[in-house]
This record gives structure tokens, C-alpha cells and sequence, in this order.
């Protein structure tokens, strides 16, 4: 028995064979061309088939993960096209009179080095994709057939990286997991297992592949990032029995479906979900949430290589709107900095960067990227029921500037005639303990607050969220956490607006009890856990 370990992209466990995955050995070799036309013409065919492979390949991955993530395989399209890349290669045949495979071999390399040497994470992550557009191109010019062709059995998948376009041309139906041996959590492959909800691990090291043979049999934890080979006859049959309790929680949790979520003694409460990206709503349906409680909106800003268009924007808000019909979904401002950043913001390094310039205090220094932003969600509020939530609320006035230029925008949409809801409704995050504080103050203002326990956390106990030496002094259930939380209710509904949250503590089904008690109204959490959320509610008695 062999563990290696990495890093669980996406949490599930499977148990199966390994299939160790072979990456079409090209071997490129120079040969000298007489007809320099004639292979510029092979280059060209092949050039056209890589397209259509593309086009299939977009088709496919559209369906499995979404319009966003698919995008990657429009940029490869556009790669295959580049003016540049195909001047660079014809140039080489007809200079050098060499074979069309080595020239694409030659120039992909230049490109993909000229591309990790910019500053540019984006741009540097593009090295990769010259790279599998090139192989693409100089597999149809060798008619190399692919070599990995399952049994009929499910398996493990293990490789040294995969590509984006490799992931997604996987056979889900015969893919139990996948394991790569490098890879980030926030590249693209990483991204896209997320979505197709396979497990995967990723990370583990260069030495795991020289250990491993196809038909191992193995674990995959996505939980815990380990990866047991050839793991022993009780350690099997322990996660057997695990997999077996996880499928008979999940079919168990799907007879809720359609339930209330109302207390033994008949006290109901919201449960939303939280959302990332467009493509998370086919999750929120099926997991039967009553709303989207937090739409991350950073993230259409972190998948772009630009500021999103107001147009862009729009869009995106308007399709979460039209999916959720009569229900609610809330919004979140553009929360940039700290830890989430995009280069073409070019931010200045901080030394402390959770206490710097990110989320409102961004937008109140670059109003002219938070005027496109309420623009595009004025205008998508004619869609559907909206919410805009601000996060990293400290003060009143911040507050004050925040909807004057709410107010602005109204006026400004009125003056070119574009409709917008009279209906929205506007809140605060509540996760700094300033804001906990002068609840009081900022509630007459707003319609509803949203308890972000994720940084309320990290604010109230010193404790850097992105720092793993810290994380024994975190404690997630300290007094002065739920304290901060009873001040925001009672404040709240003083008031009269609703209060919920949505950090990752509304998914702690050992607090949901105190949760109902302190007068919470709304718990917003991973898809996943809306009918786990659910299942705890039914069964609280609060008149014992
Ligand atoms: C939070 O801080 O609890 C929260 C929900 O926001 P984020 O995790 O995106 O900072
Ligand atoms: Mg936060």
C-alpha cells in the first residue's frame, strides 16, 4: 500500500483501477522539403482539421461545463488562426525547407517561452495552450491515433498534468477520477473538474507516475488529497462503506426536495445558495434552493484578461436572474484584493493585503469600474427578483458614498431611457466587527444585511484566512464571533430589514440551532449543502 498526497480539487472518493494516461508520443523529427508549397499545404489541412477537432471539443464542453469554461477552447480556435504564429511557421518552411511538424515544433516552443517570460500570470499561463493547439496540429499531420482507449471499466486517471482540452475530451462516463502530479487549483483543468464533479487530486509530485502501473487498484480522496495504490482489503472496504453512506445520504437528502425548511415547532428560515459563475446554477436548481444568497461576482473578473464590459456583465447577471424565476438572488459588488487578483487591475503590492485596498474600498477608489458594474446590474434588474450586496462595510459614510453613486446611476439610466426594478434591494456585508458594531447605524439604511463569517472571522481574531500556521488560533465558534452575529440580528430587526449569512459558517449544522436563535432569517451555502441544511432544520425543536 502506497499514499501519496496533493491537493483535492473537488471533494468525492472513488475506489477503482488506475489507467496511467499516455499522451501521444510525438516525436518530431527534421527532414529536408523540396516542395516547400506542398507542405505548406499539409500544414493548412491539418490546421483545418485541428479546428473542427476544436469545434467538437467546444461543443462537448459546453454541455459538460458551461459557456465560461468552454471559452478557453474559442481562444485555442483563435490561436490556430494567429496571423503571427501561422506567418512564423510558413516562413520556416520556406526558409529553412524543412518538414511542417518540426517548423509548428520549433515555433510553438518560441511562442510558448516568449509567453512565460511576460509579467503577466495570464499571459504566461497561454504558454501551455500554444503548446496543445501545436500538438494538436502536428497529431493530425502524423494521423497519430489516440492511445488511450479505456475498457469498459471506470478508472482513475493519473498523468503528469493535463491540458485543458485533454480534460474535457475524457470520457466522463469511463473516468472515476483523475490525479496529476502537478497542476494548481486554479488552473483551468483544476477549474473544469470542479464543474464536471469528478474528483480530482492534483499536485502530488513528479515521482508518483514512476510508482504506479495501469490496473492498480486505488483510492481516490478528493477530501483529503491522497491517492492510496494497491491499498489493503479493510482500508477498501472502509471507503466502500463510505461511498456506499455518501450515495445513500445524497438519495435520502433528495426526497427534501421541494420540502420547507420550517423547525419541528414551525419556525422557517431561507436557504439560499452560493454561486461563483453562471455555470453554478444547474447545482442551485437541483439542490432546490430557495435563492442565490451570494453571487461571487469577482470571479467574472478573475476569468476575464480585461475589465468585463458592461455588456459582458449584463448578460451574465441577466441569465442567473431568468434562471431563478420569482426567486431571489443577490449580488455581490466586486470584491478584488487580498487574496483575489487580477493583473490588469494593477494593484500595488501591499504588505498587508487583507487590510488594504480590496472589495468597496476598491470601487470607491476606481468608481469608474463600479459605475459599469451597477450600470450592467440596474440594468439586468428588470429580469428578475435582485439584490446588490456591498462587502467590507466599515463605516456610515463609506456606506453614503456607496448609494449616492447607487443614485447616480438610477439617474443616469433614466436620463438615456433604460428601464431598471424599483424593487431592488440593497445590503451590506456584515464581516468586519466595525461594521458588526454600528449595526445599528447602517441598518435605516439598507434592506437586508449578509453576515460574511469567512472574513469576520479573520477580522475579529487576527487570524489571516490565507495563513495555514494560523489556523489552531481560528476558532470558528469563538464567543466574540457569535456575539458580533447576535448584534448585527438584534440590530437588524430593530430595524425591521432581514439579516442571514453567507460565509462558510452557515453550513455548520452545529451552530444552525444558535443560528435560529439569535433570530437569523437566511443561511446561504455551497449548492451541496442546501438539503444537508435542511434535513438539520426539520429535525430542530425550538420551544424545548
Ligand atoms: C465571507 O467573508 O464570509 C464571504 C462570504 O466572502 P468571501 O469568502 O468571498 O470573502
Ligand atoms: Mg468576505
Amino acid at each position: 500500500m502506497t499514499k501519496f498526497t496533493g491537493k483535492g480539487v473537488y471533494g468525492a472518493v472513488a475506489v477503482g483501477k488506475i489507467s496511467v494516461f499516455k499522451r501521444q508520443d510525438i516525436q518530431v523529427k527534421r527532414i529536408r522539403i523540396e516542395d516547400t508549397q506542398a507542405e505548406i499545404a499539409r500544414f493548412e489541412a491539418a490546421k483545418e482539421k485541428t479546428i473542427s477537432q476544436l469545434k467538437d471539443i467546444y461543443d462537448m464542453a459546453l454541455k459538460e461545463v458551461g459557456e465560461a469554461n468552454a471559452q478557453i477552447f474559442e481562444i485555442h480556435m483563435m490561436m490556430v488562426e494567429d496571423d503571427d504564429y501561422n506567418a512564423a511557421i510558413a516562413e520556416m518552411i520556406n526558409g529553412q525547407k524543412v518538414n511542417a511538424e518540426y517548423a509548428v515544433a520549433v515555433i510553438a516552443d518560441n511562442f510558448a517561452e516568449m509567453f512565460s517570460s511576460m509579467d503577466d500570470s495570464y499571459m504566461q499561463a497561454r504558454a501551455t495552450d500554444v503548446r496543445d493547439i501545436s500538438n494538436r496540429i502536428i497529431a493530425c499531420m502524423s494521423e497519430q491515433k489516440d492511445n488511450n482507449s479505456f475498457s469498459d471499466e471506470k478508472v482513475i486517471i493519473c498523468a503528469d498534468d493535463l491540458a485543458p482540452s485533454e480534460t474535457v475530451s475524457l470520457d466522463k462516463e469511463k473516468v472515476l477520477a483523475f490525479v496529476t502530479a502537478h497542476g494548481s487549483s486554479n488552473s483551468h483543468t483544476a477549474i473544469l473538474a470542479r464543474n464536471m464533479n469528478i474528483p480530482a487530486i492534483i499536485g502530488v509530485g513528479d515521482e508518483f507516475l514512476s510508482q504506479i502501473n495501469d490496473g492498480d487498484m486505488a483510492v481516490a480522496d478528493g477530501f483529503s488529497g491522497e491517492l492510496i495504490v494497491n491499498p489493503d482489503e479493510e482500508l477498501l472496504s472502509e471507503y466502500r462503506q463510505k461511498q456506499l453512506d455518501e450515495s445513500e445520504k445524497k438519495a435520502l437528502l433528495q426526497k427534501l426536495k421541494g420540502k420547507e425548511n420550517v423547525t419541528l415547532d414551525g419556525r422557517r428560515i431561507d436557504i439560499y445558495a452560493n454561486i461563483g459563475s453562471v455555470d453554478n446554477i444547474g447545482a442551485v436548481l437541483l439542490n432546490d434552493a430557495g435563492g442565490i444568497g451570494l453571487f461571487r461576482s469577482e470571479f467574472l473578473y478573475l476569468e476575464n484578461s480585461d475589465y468585463p464590459t458592461e455588456d459582458m456583465q449584463f448578460m451574465a447577471y441577466r441569465k442567473v436572474l431568468e434562471s431563478m424565476p420569482a426567486k431571489k438572488v443577490i449580488i455581490r459588488t466586486l470584491d478584488i484584493g487580498a487574496d483575489k487578483q487580477a493583473d490588469y487591475f494593477r494593484l500595488d503590492k501591499e504588505e498587508n493585503p487583507a487590510l488594504g485596498l480590496r472589495a468597496i474600498r476598491l470601487c470607491l477608489s476606481r468608481p469608474e469600474i463600479f459605475r459599469t458594474q451597477l450600470r450592467a446590474l440596474y440594468r439586468a434588474s428588470v429580469y428578475g427578483r435582485l439584490g446588490i450586496m456591498f462587502p467590507m462595510i466599515t463605516s456610515v459614510s463609506e456606506l453614503e458614498k456607496v448609494l449616492a453613486l447607487c443614485r447616480q446611476v438610477k439617474s443616469e439610466l433614466d436620463s438615456e431611457n433604460i428601464e431598471y426594478s424599483e424593487n431592488i434591494e440593497l445590503g451590506i456585508m456584515i464581516e468586519t466587527p466595525a461594521a458588526a458594531i454600528i449595526s445599528d447605524k447602517l441598518a435605516p439604511m439598507v434592506d437586508f444585511f449578509s453576515v460574511g463569517t469567512n472574513d469576520l472571522t479573520q477580522y475579529t481574531l487576527a487570524c489571516d484566512r490565507q495563513n495555514p500556521q494560523v489556523e489552531p488560533f481560528c476558532d470558528t465558534h469563538h464567543e466574540a464571533i457569535l456575539r458580533l452575529i447576535e448584534i448585527s440580528a438584534a440590530n437588524a430587526h430593530k430595524h425591521g430589514i432581514w439579516i442571514g449569512i453567507c460565509g462558510e459558517l452557515a453550513a455548520d449544522t452545529s451552530l444552525t440551532e444558535t443560528f435560529l436563535r439569535i433570530g437569523i432569517d437566511e443561511l446561504s451555502v455551497s449548492p451541496s449543502f442546501v438539503l444537508r441544511l435542511r434535513d438539520n432544520v426539520r429535525k430542530i425543536n425550538l420551544s424545548e
